[in-house]
């Protein structure tokens, strides 16, 4: 059997779900919009539960008004809005699945102005002092718990979970960190825990003991003044104790120092801690955080770090986790790269979630896999992220495709970037949709430069031009020198850069670069990560790439303005504790054998280095559409090859679905 401890049914409270893989929460934006949102709520869920996830939670839902994340209606108080809730339940169990409403109580780090928390702490990251909650106001807020917990049983939910973990309220209280109260909230852990414990009692009686009750706690706080390690299984042992039946672990509060969710993030890296959680508890655990692949998941079971695993952007990524894992077919599973580009990046600008390599998450009711009318022959040249999503998406609807690349190698720029220590994942994505394309009989042609005359004579009804792009060559003299090279020559290993290197550029790619040039390709222990990320000291360079880098560009500002909100602050800390130097604002005024002249702040000035990475950007690769264009060929262009500027893998891919659909 594939997967034999993640695929083996396991006993939670009164249910017994069919494998170890529950979809963890994620908020999607689309629960502000109401009513509005439940189409595509309920399809975006039901897909999940048709392929086998064995428990799916909701996005946090708050349990009164002052509990809300956003000004937005994002909360359950009131029967009227079950209008909304009910297709969601109804979908997932018409699909054979389970799913639970998430009850979150924000706090303090609720984006609006009515915020409350235990004490009036400010939090780090927001603008907002919190109001300090009375005695009174949390016996309410007690209440408003249990009454949500109500309505999620009369809307159909199997069940609730309580959200405490990432610092939210339920943390807030029990943690010395934010709760200075002298009254029976706070003080002793027995107070400061009283809140979740009094709320697990309230939501027990509100569903009966038949219904799941889910109990989500950091699993390591990683903030000063957060709970100690006895501490945290204390809480977990109580919270048991009065009726939750699974403890599913986060990690870290989302103003902690230390990156939980991103690339540098080692795979299943907390998972140690998770176990030594679970034996210290007689309910079932739950891990998360970097645990993308049903091999990875499999092996934190086997280790018996958790009873099940709680993914969430995975189910983004791909809809099939547990289906493609139970058939064996893992080498199609699109996995989640942690880019955080299209889901918590969107979070933070309103926009609705979805996924960087897998454009329909979130959008089933809009990208549906309709099979075409009729079966046509469709081209598609060049097999980057556009081309590989319009061949597969294609081939997925019928079409006999067939797909044609230059290099040796699928993948363009993305599989490049594969080579930048995190994003060694980018790899896999490129080999699902290569084993996709190939499942549904598509046919891929490496080492194969697109040809106008072969493609014209080739008779097919559609042509889809995904050439992308050319790196660019910035005019400065002396840049043919030997000592530049290219960020594709360094990145495929074609070149290896000296100990002192200048990057021309700051844009993804030369963040990119940098990393790769400094990282040391050592994968750390739980303890020496948490502590280098907590600390304030740099990272020692260590390793054989330890290396100086300095980073240029001309425009005048901070470095890294482009880069992802939610990922972009663990690059420059990397590149900042490696004391790489960045200077802005510069005028590059030549290139010699022996390095950089620029100018800068009116002085001439120059660098001695060894090794020059040119990262200035792309201009597109469309001559080839232009000819078959001249010619009456059905031709669409798309992704960096329609447009260089910005180019980014989430346009790619969302560009080739688009057209793959649109065939
Ligand atoms: P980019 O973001 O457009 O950055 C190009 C850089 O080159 C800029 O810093 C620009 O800075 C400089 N530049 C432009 N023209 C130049 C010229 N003629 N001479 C010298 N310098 C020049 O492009 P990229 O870094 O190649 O990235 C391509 C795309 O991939 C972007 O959309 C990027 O966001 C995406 N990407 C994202 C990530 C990520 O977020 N993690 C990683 C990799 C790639 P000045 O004009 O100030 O000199
Ligand atoms: Fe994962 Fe990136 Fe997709 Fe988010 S956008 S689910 S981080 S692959």
């Amino acid at each position: 059997m594939n997967y034999p401890n993640l695929l083996a049914p396991i006993r939670i409270g009164a249910v017994t779900l069919p494998n170890r893989v529950l979809m963890g929460s994620m908020h999607t934006n689309l629960e502000e919009l109401g009513e509005a949102g439940a189409p595509a709520l309920a399809a975006f869920y039901a897909e999940r539960a048709r392929h086998g996830a064995a428990l799916l939670v909701t996005g946090g839902y708050a349990p009164n008004v002052e509990g809300r994340m956003k000004a937005g209606p994002g909360y359950l108080v009131d029967a009227r809005q079950l209008a909304e809730h009910r297709p969601v339940t109804a979908a997932v169990h018409e699909a054979g699945g389970r799913i639970l409403l998430q009850i979150l109580h924000s706090g303090r780090y609720g984006m609006h102005e009515d915020i409350v928390a235990p004490s009036a702490i400010r939090a780090p990251i927001s603008r907002t002092t919190p109001r300090e909650l009375s005695a009174a106001e949390i016996r309410r807020t007690i209440a408003d718990y249990a009454r949500c917990a109500e309505l999620a049983v009369a809307a159909g939910y199997d069940g609730c979970e309580i959200m405490a973990s990432e610092g939210y309220l339920l943390a807030q209280f029990a943690a010395p960190r934010t709760n200075r109260r002298d009254d029976e909230w706070g003080g002793t852990l027995a107070n400061r825990i009283r809140l979740a414990v009094e709320v697990v009692r309230a939501v027990r009686a509100a569903l009966g003991p038949e219904r799941l009750l889910v109990f989500r706690q950091s699993v390591l706080d990683l903030v000063d003044g957060g709970l100690e390690w006895d501490e945290t299984v204390a809480m977990a042992q109580a919270v048991a104790a009065a009726g939750a039946d699974l403890i599913s672990t986060g990690v870290g509060w989302h103003e902690s120092s230390v990156p939980t969710v991103q690339q540098s993030v080692p795979a299943a890296l907390f998972s140690e801690a998770v176990g030594r959680l679970r034996r210290a508890l007689d309910v079932p655990v739950a891990a998360s955080n970097r645990i993308n692949t049903p091999e990875i998941a499999e092996a934190v079971l086997a280790r018996g770090d958790a009873d099940l695993v709680a993914l969430a952007r995975p189910f983004l990524a791909d809809a099939a986790f547990v289906a493609k894992a139970a058939a064996g077919r893992a080498d199609t599973l699109i996995p989640c790269i942690a880019c955080n580009q299209a889901c918590l990046d969107h979070y933070f600008t309103g926009a609705p979630m979805s996924c960087m390599v897998n454009p329909a998450a979130g959008r089933e009711t809009e990208f549906r896999l309709t099979p075409a009318a009729r079966r046509k022959r469709v081209a598609v040249v060049g097999a980057g992220p556009a081309g590989l999503a319009a061949a597969t998406t294609a081939a997925r609807r019928g079409h006999a495709v067939a797909l044609f690349e230059a290099d040796a190698l699928p993948g363009g720029q993305f599989r490049l970037a594969a080579r930048v220590p995190g994003k060694e994942d980018y790899a896999k994505v490129i080999d699902a949709y290569v084993a996709l394309l190939a499942e549904e009989g598509g046919t891929l042609h490496l080492g194969r430069p697109a040809d106008a005359a072969a493609l014209r004579a080739g008779g097919y009804d559609e042509i889809v031009v995904a050439s992308g792009v050319r790196a660019r060559r910035p005019d400065i003299p002396g840049i043919e020198r030997p000592i530049v090279v290219g960020y594709a020559d360094l990145l495929s290993g074609r070149v290896e850069a000296g100990r002192r290197v200048a990057i021309i550029g700051a844009g993804g790619i030369g963040f990119d670069v940098a990393a790769y040039l400094v990282a040391s390709g050592e994968t750390p222990s739980l303890a020496g990560y948490v502590e280098r990320w907590s600390g304030t000291e740099p990272a020692p360079a260590t390793g054989t790439r330890a290396r100086q880098v300095w980073m240029f560009k001309r425009s005048a500002g901070p470095f890294g303005k482009t880069l992802g909100k939610t990922t972009g602050w663990v690059l420059r800390r990397e590149l900042a504790d490696h004391g790489v130097t960045q200077l802005d604002a510069v005028e590059y005024l030549r290139i010699t054998d022996d390095g950089l002249h620029y100018r800068r702040d009116g002085t001439d000035a120059f660098l001695a280095v060894d090794t020059i990475v040119c990262c200035a950007g792309q201009d597109s690769e469309a001559a080839l559409a232009e000819v078959l264009a001249g010619h009456g060929a059905n031709v669409h262009l798309i992704g960096g090859a329609a447009r260089a500027g910005e180019l980014d893998a989430k346009r790619a891919f969302e560009e080739g679905m688009r057209v793959g659909l649109a065939l």
